[in-house]
Protein backbone atom coordinates (compact mmCIF):
# COMPACT_ATOMS: atom_id res chain seq x y z
CA UNK A 1 0.00 0.00 0.00
CA UNK A 2 1.21 3.84 -0.58
CA UNK A 3 2.44 5.54 2.16
CA UNK A 4 -0.32 8.51 2.87
CA UNK A 5 1.44 11.64 1.03
CA UNK A 6 2.31 13.89 3.48
CA UNK A 7 1.85 17.06 1.47
CA UNK A 8 -1.76 18.32 2.78
CA UNK A 9 -2.64 20.57 -0.29
CA UNK A 10 -3.38 17.39 -2.10
CA UNK A 11 -7.34 16.96 -1.91
CA UNK A 12 -7.92 13.63 -0.36
CA UNK A 13 -10.77 11.80 -2.83
CA UNK A 14 -11.97 10.00 0.04
CA UNK A 15 -13.27 13.43 1.43
CA UNK A 16 -15.55 13.91 -1.39
CA UNK A 17 -19.08 12.48 -1.46
CA UNK A 18 -19.83 11.82 -5.47
CA UNK A 19 -21.81 15.25 -6.21
CA UNK A 20 -18.17 17.44 -4.92
CA UNK A 21 -15.77 14.63 -6.50
CA UNK A 22 -17.67 15.28 -10.26
CA UNK A 23 -17.29 19.13 -9.34
CA UNK A 24 -13.87 18.79 -8.86
CA UNK A 25 -13.17 16.73 -11.80
CA UNK A 26 -15.57 19.18 -13.81
CA UNK A 27 -12.96 22.29 -12.81
CA UNK A 28 -10.63 20.23 -14.73
CA UNK A 29 -12.77 19.92 -17.72
CA UNK A 30 -13.92 15.93 -17.30
CA UNK A 31 -17.58 14.71 -17.58
CA UNK A 32 -19.45 12.93 -15.29
CA UNK A 33 -19.09 9.79 -16.63
CA UNK A 34 -15.28 10.07 -15.54
CA UNK A 35 -16.46 11.16 -12.32
CA UNK A 36 -18.93 7.77 -11.90
CA UNK A 37 -15.55 5.78 -13.34
CA UNK A 38 -13.69 7.27 -10.82
CA UNK A 39 -16.11 6.40 -7.80
CA UNK A 40 -16.44 3.02 -9.03
CA UNK A 41 -13.08 2.62 -8.66
CA UNK A 42 -12.86 3.73 -5.27
CA UNK A 43 -15.63 2.50 -3.50
CA UNK A 44 -16.34 -0.70 -6.21
CA UNK A 45 -13.55 -1.81 -7.10
CA UNK A 46 -11.66 -0.19 -3.82
CA UNK A 47 -8.29 0.45 -5.33
CA UNK A 48 -6.31 1.15 -2.89
CA UNK A 49 -3.39 3.49 -4.25
CA UNK A 50 -3.55 5.94 -7.07
CA UNK A 51 -1.47 3.76 -9.05
CA UNK A 52 -4.48 1.44 -9.67
CA UNK A 53 -5.89 3.49 -11.41
CA UNK A 54 -3.53 2.62 -14.83
CA UNK A 55 -5.77 1.45 -16.94
CA UNK A 56 -9.00 2.09 -15.41
CA UNK A 57 -9.39 5.95 -16.36
CA UNK A 58 -7.61 8.11 -19.00
CA UNK A 59 -3.91 8.16 -18.68
CA UNK A 60 -4.01 12.25 -18.44
CA UNK A 61 -6.81 12.07 -15.78
CA UNK A 62 -4.85 9.88 -13.45
CA UNK A 63 -1.67 12.13 -14.24
CA UNK A 64 -3.52 15.00 -13.11
CA UNK A 65 -4.78 12.95 -9.99
CA UNK A 66 -1.06 11.65 -9.27
CA UNK A 67 -0.17 15.64 -9.04
CA UNK A 68 -3.15 17.36 -7.15
CA UNK A 69 -4.61 14.13 -4.82
CA UNK A 70 -3.96 11.81 -2.62
CA UNK A 71 -5.95 8.25 -1.31
CA UNK A 72 -5.54 8.72 2.56
CA UNK A 73 -5.38 5.60 4.07
CA UNK A 74 -4.80 4.79 7.74
CA UNK A 75 -2.00 2.40 8.77
CA UNK A 76 -2.38 -0.51 11.60
CA UNK A 77 -0.98 0.65 14.37
CA UNK A 78 -2.07 -1.69 16.64
CA UNK A 79 -4.49 -4.27 16.63
CA UNK A 80 -5.83 -7.32 18.82
CA UNK A 81 -8.39 -10.35 18.46
CA UNK A 82 -11.16 -11.22 21.23
CA UNK A 83 -10.90 -15.23 22.70
CA UNK A 84 -13.81 -15.62 21.32
CA UNK A 85 -12.66 -14.77 17.83
CA UNK A 86 -15.80 -12.23 17.13
CA UNK A 87 -14.23 -9.11 17.96
CA UNK A 88 -10.89 -7.60 15.86
CA UNK A 89 -9.96 -4.41 17.02
CA UNK A 90 -8.01 -2.10 15.34
CA UNK A 91 -5.88 1.14 15.96
CA UNK A 92 -5.65 3.02 13.04
CA UNK A 93 -3.11 5.79 12.53
CA UNK A 94 -3.55 8.68 10.80
CA UNK A 95 -1.28 10.80 8.76
CA UNK A 96 -0.64 12.84 11.10
CA UNK A 97 0.23 10.40 13.85
CA UNK A 98 -3.26 10.60 15.73
CA UNK A 99 -4.54 7.26 16.48
CA UNK A 100 -8.41 6.06 16.28
CA UNK A 101 -10.13 2.91 17.19
CA UNK A 102 -12.18 1.12 14.37
CA UNK A 103 -13.77 -2.64 15.92
CA UNK A 104 -15.04 -5.41 13.77
CA UNK A 105 -17.15 -7.33 14.52
CA UNK A 106 -18.48 -10.92 12.77
CA UNK A 107 -21.45 -12.56 14.76
CA UNK A 108 -23.18 -15.55 12.85
CA UNK A 109 -21.71 -14.00 9.49
CA UNK A 110 -22.88 -10.65 10.07
CA UNK A 111 -20.04 -8.52 10.07
CA UNK A 112 -20.61 -5.05 11.92
CA UNK A 113 -18.51 -2.36 12.52
CA UNK A 114 -17.80 0.39 14.52
CA UNK A 115 -15.94 3.30 13.31
CA UNK A 116 -15.26 7.08 15.22
CA UNK A 117 -16.21 10.17 14.00
CA UNK A 118 -13.21 12.50 15.85
CA UNK A 119 -10.01 11.43 17.86
CA UNK A 120 -11.06 11.60 21.47
CA UNK A 121 -14.02 13.66 22.33
CA UNK A 122 -14.95 16.59 24.36
CA UNK A 123 -18.31 15.56 25.86
CA UNK A 124 -16.01 13.72 28.78
CA UNK A 125 -18.69 11.27 29.99
CA UNK A 126 -16.76 10.13 33.43
CA UNK A 127 -16.80 5.85 32.88
CA UNK A 128 -15.35 6.65 28.78
CA UNK A 129 -12.10 5.99 28.25
CA UNK A 130 -12.34 8.60 25.09
CA UNK A 131 -14.35 11.13 27.65
CA UNK A 132 -11.67 10.53 29.67
CA UNK A 133 -8.64 11.91 27.12
CA UNK A 134 -10.52 15.23 25.91
CA UNK A 135 -10.58 15.94 22.36
CA UNK A 136 -7.52 15.96 20.24
CA UNK A 137 -8.92 16.94 16.80
CA UNK A 138 -11.96 16.12 14.61
CA UNK A 139 -12.19 13.57 11.58
CA UNK A 140 -12.61 14.39 8.14
CA UNK A 141 -15.17 12.94 5.61
CA UNK A 142 -12.65 10.63 4.40
CA UNK A 143 -11.00 9.80 7.79
CA UNK A 144 -14.60 7.74 8.79
CA UNK A 145 -14.72 6.60 5.57
CA UNK A 146 -11.38 4.74 5.32
CA UNK A 147 -12.10 3.14 8.92
CA UNK A 148 -14.61 0.98 6.50
CA UNK A 149 -12.39 0.64 3.05
CA UNK A 150 -9.87 -0.88 5.59
CA UNK A 151 -12.24 -3.28 7.37
CA UNK A 152 -14.47 -3.97 3.82
CA UNK A 153 -10.48 -5.09 2.41
CA UNK A 154 -10.11 -7.11 5.65
CA UNK A 155 -13.99 -8.83 4.89
CA UNK A 156 -13.18 -9.33 1.20
CA UNK A 157 -10.32 -12.15 1.29
CA UNK A 158 -12.74 -14.42 3.42
CA UNK A 159 -15.73 -13.70 0.70
CA UNK A 160 -17.23 -11.64 3.89
CA UNK A 161 -18.96 -8.68 3.17
CA UNK A 162 -20.23 -6.01 5.66
CA UNK A 163 -23.81 -5.68 6.56
CA UNK A 164 -23.35 -2.88 9.52
CA UNK A 165 -21.58 0.35 10.43
CA UNK A 166 -22.49 1.74 13.85
CA UNK A 167 -21.01 5.51 14.52
CA UNK A 168 -20.09 4.21 17.74
CA UNK A 169 -16.30 4.79 18.11
CA UNK A 170 -14.28 6.63 19.44
CA UNK A 171 -16.27 10.87 19.31
CA UNK A 172 -19.16 12.48 19.19
CA UNK A 173 -20.57 12.27 15.76
CA UNK A 174 -22.86 15.22 16.36
CA UNK A 175 -20.22 17.67 17.53
CA UNK A 176 -18.54 16.87 13.82
CA UNK A 177 -21.35 17.04 11.89
CA UNK A 178 -20.59 18.03 8.58
CA UNK A 179 -18.08 15.69 8.25
CA UNK A 180 -19.98 12.57 9.31
CA UNK A 181 -22.77 13.38 7.18
CA UNK A 182 -20.54 13.79 4.26
CA UNK A 183 -19.26 10.24 5.25
CA UNK A 184 -22.86 8.70 5.34
CA UNK A 185 -23.58 10.56 2.14
CA UNK A 186 -20.37 8.64 0.68
CA UNK A 187 -21.25 5.24 2.65
CA UNK A 188 -24.38 5.00 1.34
CA UNK A 189 -24.21 6.36 -2.23
CA UNK A 190 -25.75 3.16 -4.39
CA UNK A 191 -22.73 3.45 -7.35
CA UNK A 192 -20.46 2.81 -4.17
CA UNK A 193 -20.53 0.81 -1.59
CA UNK A 194 -24.31 1.28 -1.08
CA UNK A 195 -24.45 0.29 2.45
CA UNK A 196 -28.22 0.21 2.93
CA UNK A 197 -29.56 2.94 5.09
CA UNK A 198 -31.28 0.95 7.50
CA UNK A 199 -27.55 -0.49 8.42
CA UNK A 200 -25.97 2.16 9.90
CA UNK A 201 -26.37 3.58 13.21
CA UNK A 202 -25.58 7.10 14.67
CA UNK A 203 -25.04 6.94 18.42
CA UNK A 204 -25.25 10.75 20.33
CA UNK A 205 -24.40 11.36 23.88
CA UNK A 206 -27.20 14.15 22.99
CA UNK A 207 -26.49 17.05 20.60
CA UNK A 208 -30.12 18.81 21.09
CA UNK A 209 -29.10 21.21 17.82
CA UNK A 210 -27.79 17.94 16.16
CA UNK A 211 -30.77 15.91 16.61
CA UNK A 212 -33.15 19.04 15.55
CA UNK A 213 -30.78 18.95 12.00
CA UNK A 214 -30.73 15.63 11.48
CA UNK A 215 -34.76 15.54 12.02
CA UNK A 216 -34.48 18.41 9.49
CA UNK A 217 -32.08 16.81 7.01
CA UNK A 218 -33.40 13.31 6.76
CA UNK A 219 -30.17 11.83 6.40
CA UNK A 220 -30.79 7.93 6.12
CA UNK A 221 -29.36 6.82 9.20
CA UNK A 222 -31.01 5.54 12.64
CA UNK A 223 -30.41 7.24 16.08
CA UNK A 224 -29.36 6.29 19.16
CA UNK A 225 -29.25 8.74 22.11
CA UNK A 226 -26.95 7.82 25.18
CA UNK A 227 -29.52 8.45 28.42
CA UNK A 228 -27.89 7.10 31.45
CA UNK A 229 -29.65 8.84 33.59
CA UNK A 230 -33.11 9.91 33.99
CA UNK A 231 -33.25 12.83 35.86
CA UNK A 232 -31.24 16.12 35.26
CA UNK A 233 -29.14 15.33 38.57
CA UNK A 234 -28.58 11.72 38.18
CA UNK A 235 -27.51 12.25 34.11
CA UNK A 236 -24.87 15.05 34.66
CA UNK A 237 -23.36 13.17 37.01
CA UNK A 238 -22.53 11.01 34.21
CA UNK A 239 -22.71 12.87 31.83
CA UNK A 240 -21.37 16.81 31.84
CA UNK A 241 -22.77 17.79 28.41
CA UNK A 242 -26.46 17.07 30.23
CA UNK A 243 -26.04 20.77 31.60
CA UNK A 244 -25.79 22.11 28.68
CA UNK A 245 -28.92 20.13 27.12
CA UNK A 246 -31.54 19.22 30.10
CA UNK A 247 -33.64 16.19 29.71
CA UNK A 248 -36.30 18.05 28.35
CA UNK A 249 -35.03 20.08 25.93
CA UNK A 250 -33.16 16.68 24.67
CA UNK A 251 -36.22 14.16 25.05
CA UNK A 252 -38.57 17.49 23.20
CA UNK A 253 -36.08 17.39 20.47
CA UNK A 254 -36.32 13.34 20.69
CA UNK A 255 -40.13 13.92 20.05
CA UNK A 256 -39.27 16.29 17.24
CA UNK A 257 -37.38 13.70 15.32
CA UNK A 258 -39.58 10.31 15.86
CA UNK A 259 -42.73 12.68 14.76
CA UNK A 260 -40.65 14.41 11.79
CA UNK A 261 -39.14 11.07 10.93
CA UNK A 262 -41.54 8.08 11.86
CA UNK A 263 -38.88 6.42 13.19
CA UNK A 264 -38.01 4.29 16.52
CA UNK A 265 -35.65 5.94 18.48
CA UNK A 266 -32.87 3.71 20.73
CA UNK A 267 -31.10 4.87 23.96
CA UNK A 268 -28.35 3.59 25.46
CA UNK A 269 -27.97 2.86 29.43
CA UNK A 270 -24.58 1.95 30.19
CA UNK A 271 -25.40 -0.29 33.18
CA UNK A 272 -23.24 0.74 36.57
CA UNK A 273 -23.59 -1.42 40.13
CA UNK A 274 -24.99 0.75 42.53
CA UNK A 275 -25.20 4.07 40.44
CA UNK A 276 -28.10 3.96 37.72
CA UNK A 277 -29.40 0.62 37.92
CA UNK A 278 -31.79 0.35 40.66
CA UNK A 279 -35.94 -0.47 40.07
CA UNK A 280 -36.59 3.22 41.09
CA UNK A 281 -34.20 4.72 38.40
CA UNK A 282 -35.70 2.32 35.76
CA UNK A 283 -39.36 3.44 36.73
CA UNK A 284 -38.11 7.29 36.39
CA UNK A 285 -36.59 6.00 32.56
CA UNK A 286 -40.35 3.89 31.78
CA UNK A 287 -41.59 7.35 32.63
CA UNK A 288 -39.82 9.13 30.42
CA UNK A 289 -39.95 7.26 27.42
CA UNK A 290 -43.79 6.23 28.05
CA UNK A 291 -45.43 6.81 24.68
CA UNK A 292 -42.53 6.91 22.87
CA UNK A 293 -41.89 4.52 19.70
CA UNK A 294 -38.17 3.93 21.83
CA UNK A 295 -36.01 0.77 22.55
CA UNK A 296 -33.46 0.93 25.01
CA UNK A 297 -30.30 -0.98 24.74
CA UNK A 298 -28.69 -1.70 28.17
CA UNK A 299 -24.91 -2.21 28.08
CA UNK A 300 -23.42 -2.69 31.33
CA UNK A 301 -20.26 -0.85 31.87
CA UNK A 302 -17.27 -1.99 30.90
CA UNK A 303 -14.51 -0.89 33.50
CA UNK A 304 -11.92 1.91 32.53
CA UNK A 305 -8.97 2.95 34.38
CA UNK A 306 -9.76 6.47 34.83
CA UNK A 307 -13.34 5.80 36.64
CA UNK A 308 -14.11 3.35 39.80
CA UNK A 309 -17.16 1.97 38.99
CA UNK A 310 -18.65 -1.69 38.25
CA UNK A 311 -21.13 -3.24 35.77
CA UNK A 312 -23.92 -4.31 36.79
CA UNK A 313 -24.92 -7.69 37.95
CA UNK A 314 -26.81 -10.16 35.65
CA UNK A 315 -29.53 -10.12 38.18
CA UNK A 316 -29.95 -6.33 38.41
CA UNK A 317 -29.96 -6.27 34.75
CA UNK A 318 -32.22 -7.77 34.34
CA UNK A 319 -34.63 -6.57 37.21
CA UNK A 320 -33.60 -3.21 35.09
CA UNK A 321 -35.54 -5.12 31.80
CA UNK A 322 -38.47 -6.16 33.91
CA UNK A 323 -39.63 -2.82 34.71
CA UNK A 324 -38.70 -1.03 31.69
CA UNK A 325 -41.12 -3.89 30.35
CA UNK A 326 -43.72 -3.01 32.41
CA UNK A 327 -44.10 0.51 30.69
CA UNK A 328 -44.56 -1.18 27.31
CA UNK A 329 -40.55 -0.36 26.44
CA UNK A 330 -38.76 -3.13 24.61
CA UNK A 331 -35.22 -3.45 25.93
CA UNK A 332 -31.84 -5.39 24.49
CA UNK A 333 -28.67 -6.31 26.57
CA UNK A 334 -25.66 -5.48 24.27
CA UNK A 335 -22.46 -7.06 25.71
CA UNK A 336 -19.33 -4.80 25.06
CA UNK A 337 -17.33 -7.86 22.95
CA UNK A 338 -14.01 -8.29 23.14
CA UNK A 339 -13.81 -7.08 27.06
CA UNK A 340 -10.22 -9.10 26.86
CA UNK A 341 -9.07 -6.86 24.10
CA UNK A 342 -10.56 -3.71 25.77
CA UNK A 343 -12.99 -3.12 23.01
CA UNK A 344 -14.90 -0.53 24.80
CA UNK A 345 -14.97 2.76 23.61
CA UNK A 346 -11.55 4.44 23.48
CA UNK A 347 -10.45 1.49 25.99
CA UNK A 348 -8.02 0.07 23.16
CA UNK A 349 -5.69 3.32 22.44
CA UNK A 350 -5.78 4.29 26.33
CA UNK A 351 -4.24 0.37 26.99
CA UNK A 352 -1.88 0.79 24.01
CA UNK A 353 -0.76 4.43 24.61
CA UNK A 354 -0.27 3.83 28.41
CA UNK A 355 3.30 3.62 28.61
CA UNK A 356 3.15 0.85 31.04
CA UNK A 357 1.10 -1.48 28.73
CA UNK A 358 2.73 -0.28 25.28
CA UNK A 359 2.62 -2.87 22.69
CA UNK A 360 4.99 -2.40 19.80
CA UNK A 361 3.41 -0.86 16.59
CA UNK A 362 2.76 -3.38 13.84
CA UNK A 363 4.21 -2.59 10.70
N1 LIG B 1 -20.39 9.71 21.57
C1 LIG B 1 -21.45 8.85 21.22
C2 LIG B 1 -20.99 7.59 20.51
C3 LIG B 1 -19.78 6.90 21.03
S1 LIG B 1 -19.94 6.09 22.58
C4 LIG B 1 -22.29 8.51 22.44
O1 LIG B 1 -21.86 8.78 23.55
O2 LIG B 1 -23.39 8.01 22.25
C5 LIG B 1 -21.05 4.73 22.21
C6 LIG B 1 -21.76 4.17 23.44
O3 LIG B 1 -20.82 3.48 24.29
C7 LIG B 1 -22.40 5.23 24.31
O4 LIG B 1 -23.70 4.85 24.68
C8 LIG B 1 -21.49 5.27 25.51
O5 LIG B 1 -22.12 5.77 26.64
C9 LIG B 1 -21.07 3.84 25.64
N2 LIG B 1 -19.85 3.65 26.43
C10 LIG B 1 -18.73 4.39 26.41
N3 LIG B 1 -17.82 3.91 27.28
C11 LIG B 1 -18.38 2.83 27.86
C12 LIG B 1 -17.95 1.91 28.85
N4 LIG B 1 -16.75 2.01 29.41
N5 LIG B 1 -18.79 0.90 29.20
C13 LIG B 1 -20.01 0.80 28.64
N6 LIG B 1 -20.49 1.64 27.70
C14 LIG B 1 -19.68 2.65 27.31
FE1 LIG C 1 -17.74 11.10 24.04
FE2 LIG C 1 -19.61 9.19 23.70
FE3 LIG C 1 -17.43 8.76 25.25
FE4 LIG C 1 -19.34 10.44 26.08
S1 LIG C 1 -19.54 8.23 25.73
S2 LIG C 1 -17.14 10.83 26.16
S3 LIG C 1 -19.94 11.38 24.15
S4 LIG C 1 -17.45 9.11 23.06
Amino acid sequence: MQPAPSNTSLVNLYDLPRAALGELLAGWGYSAFHRDALWGALYRRQVQSLDALDGLLRPELVALLRERACLRRPAVHHEAFSSDGYTHKLLLRQHDGQTIETVLMRFKGRATVCISTQAGCAMGCVFCATGQMGLVRHLSPGEIVAQVLHVTGILRESGESLRNIVLMGMGEPLHNYEATMEAVDILVDHSGLSIGPRFITLSTVGVVPGIRRLADEDRPVHLAVSLHGATDEERAALVPVGKRWPLDELMEACRYYSEKRKRRIFFEWTLIAGKNDTAEQAHVLGRLLQGMDAHVNVIPLNPTVGYGGAPSSPESVRAFQDVLASYGLPSTVRQRRGIDIDAGCGQLKAAVERPRRSVPATP
